[in-house]
């Protein structure tokens, strides 16, 4: 089966690559011909993987996948959540989002955190969603320069490194969007 995986970012590209086997043939955006810059527009995290994979559906009717990210902080309500991108601004600069962070964090004890992501499938027969989920703390400084986004200062349950710190192969081990793919992956062979 050809299937697109609906993503801007190379990083995330790199990653799902990495933990799918081969079983199914995965294609870019580029391979589809799609340029454009995906929307995601909606206030859950569900509705945006959602979104860009209805995108990419609806004008290239190939069977696709999309994933959706929300770093999740306890003691801030959930947030940054939805607005993980952009949480400094619409300029969606991961530094600046890193910085307002620790910032608003800095006087929290509690640092208990989850990132959460959600992919959502289509096939021409419908839509499915998978989820993944990593527990861990957020650091009151960067470490690691791996990784992309919030990884510096994401330090999973059970680690001693953040996750800009592990290589791609461990991150891959624990990390929401490997254990969100690895589901996606297991229902995929099992059409
Ligand atoms: P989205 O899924 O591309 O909308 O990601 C939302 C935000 O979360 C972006 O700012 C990303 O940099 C960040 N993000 C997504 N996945 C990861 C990750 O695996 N590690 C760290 N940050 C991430």
């Amino acid at each position: 089966m050809r299937i697109c995986f609906a993503t801007n970012s190379q990083h995330k590209l790199e990653e799902v690559m990495a933990v799918l086997g081969g079983t199914f043939q995965l294609l870019t955006l580029a391979d589809v011909g799609c340029k454009e810059e995906l929307p995601e527009t909606q206030e859950t995290i569900a509705g945006n993987a959602y979104q860009k994979a209805s995108y990419v559906w609806s004008h290239y009717k190939i069977p696709c996948f999309a994933d959706d990210t929300g770093l999740e902080v306890g003691v801030l309500n959930g947030a940054p959540g939805v607005f993980s991108a952009r949480y400094a601004g619409p300029q969606r600069n991961s530094r600046d989002n890193l910085n307002l962070l620790l910032k608003r964090m800095e006087a929290l004890r509690n640092r208990e955190a989850q990132f959460r992501t959600v992919i959502s499938l289509i096939l021409p027969q419908g839509e499915w969603v998978f989820e993944g989920i990593v527990k861990g703390v957020i650091l009151t400084e960067l470490r690691g320069t791996g990784g992309f986004g919030y990884d510096p200062v994401f330090q999973p349950h059970g680690s001693l490194k953040t996750l800009a710190e592990m290589t791609m192969e461990e991150k891959n081990e624990i990390s929401h969007r490997a254990r969100a793919v690895k589901k996606l992956e297991a229902f995929l062979n099992a059409l």
